[in-house]
């Protein structure tokens, strides 16, 4: 088989890849091994325009956010299946001096952050003390819909081979590689986590986090809103299951369920929920993260034909449609990736591969 690019992962930055090329009319294979606890598959695929109790606007949102909700919408079309609802975020504050300071907050910016009009609209869900606050626009991008209905169509397209990437038998020329019977233009990682031993890009900055996740069944709740008071509660495509989550390690020694988050996590809600539920699942996977808070786009500089795009961190349902298509323009059109995106930006560190 002959293609133009090899893509090694179909998380959601091989899915984005790949949708860009086929609407580019490129050929492309994938190799993915149908890991059941990656990034993508553990995800909330939460898509939010403020980060952390200070509401920061979250980087380049305004480029990425229009440009993903288009791009989930169109492949929704595509696929004939819902892959992105708008829910705003509901966030309960934990203090009064909080509502005091959003009050504040929303008076310099409300571009993203609103009152919510009826302070009391909750209490037949949740326990709350101080008030709560709206974020919106904010969506939920369903990935586990998005990754397996892409799938069943990369199969019959029959350039989906479901396996492990085996790096000894990669063999890479002047202008092209050759991985068993696929001859490439180029191949291109999108790994995760696991490209944090990519004998190519391992010493970028990568700072891996592990993250959990519990599947809850609640029949009583609804599903209008993703709901936040320390832990994260959002709608999941299932009727009445809900994605409950999650915890930011920098240092583990797994990248398994653990007891702790379990019980912490069983503990808060029973808390602060006023419905029952039940718990169906516990999930944990390691983000693949950067020191710097940016992706990681674009060729190596020394071996133009291995590219990467990964290190979308905490934000993979926003940046990676975003930075598939910079980088797909880019193979395609030789259009420029942006600076701070661009792997290039290491190209003394990666001199010393
Ligand atoms: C608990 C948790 C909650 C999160 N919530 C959100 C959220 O709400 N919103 C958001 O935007 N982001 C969220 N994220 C982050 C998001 O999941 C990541 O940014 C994104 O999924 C990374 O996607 P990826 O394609 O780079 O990697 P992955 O999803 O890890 O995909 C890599 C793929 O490559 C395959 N692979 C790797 N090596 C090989 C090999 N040698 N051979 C074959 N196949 C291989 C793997 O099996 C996998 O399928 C969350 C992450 C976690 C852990």
């Amino acid at each position: 088989m002959q293609v133009d690019v090899l893509i090694i992962g179909q998380g959601i930055c091989g899915t984005m890849l790949s949708w860009f090329l086929h609407k580019e009319g490129k050929s492309f294979a994938l190799i993915d091994n149908a890991n059941p606890m990656t990034s993508s598959k553990v995800a909330a695929g939460i898509i939010n325009p403020v980060t952390g109790r200070r509401y920061v606007t979250t980087w380049m949102i305004e480029d990425v956010m229009p440009f993903a909700k288009g791009v989930y919408e169109e492949i929704s079309s595509y696929l004939d299946t819902t892959l992105i609802q708008p829910k705003s975020v509901i966030d309960f504050f934990p203090s009064p001096q909080m509502l005091n300071a959003i009050v504040e907050r929303v008076k310099e910016d409300d571009t993203y952050l609103h009152p919510f009009p009826d302070q009391n609209h909750f209490n037949q869900y949740f326990n709350y003390d101080f008030g709560c606050g709206e974020i919106k626009p904010a969506y939920i991008v369903h990935f586990a819909s998005l990754l397996t209905t892409w799938r069943k169509i990369l199969i019959e397209k029959k350039v989906l081979l479901e396996r492990d990437f085996l790096l000894q038998e990669l063999e890479v020329n002047i202008d092209s590689v050759q991985y068993n019977d696929i001859k490439a233009a180029k191949i291109v990682f999108c790994e995760g986590i696991i490209g944090t031993e990519n004998p190519w890009f391992n010493l970028l900055p990568f700072a891996p986090n592990k993250g959990e996740a519990l599947i809850i069944e609640c029949e009583g709740l609804t599903n209008e809103h993703i709901f936040k008071r320390g832990l994260t509660l959002a709608p999941l495509s299932t009727p009445h299951y809900f994605w409950v989550g999650s915890n930011y390690q920098w240092e583990f020694s797994d990248d398994q369920p653990s007891e702790a988050f379990y019980k912490s996590t069983t503990q808060h809600l029973t808390n602060w929920l006023r419905k029952p539920y039940k718990v169906l699942e516990h999930k944990a996977a390691i983000r693949p993260a950067t020191l710097e808070r940016r992706p990681f786009v674009g060729f190596h500089p020394y071996f133009p034909n291995i590219g990467i795009l990964n290190g979308m961190g905490t934000k993979g349902a926003s940046l990676a449609p975003y930075f598939a298509n910079q980088l797909a323009q880019h193979i395609v059109h030789g259009l420029p990736i942006a600076a701070d995106a661009d792997v290039k930006r290491f190209s003394r560190i990666l001199s010393r591969q």
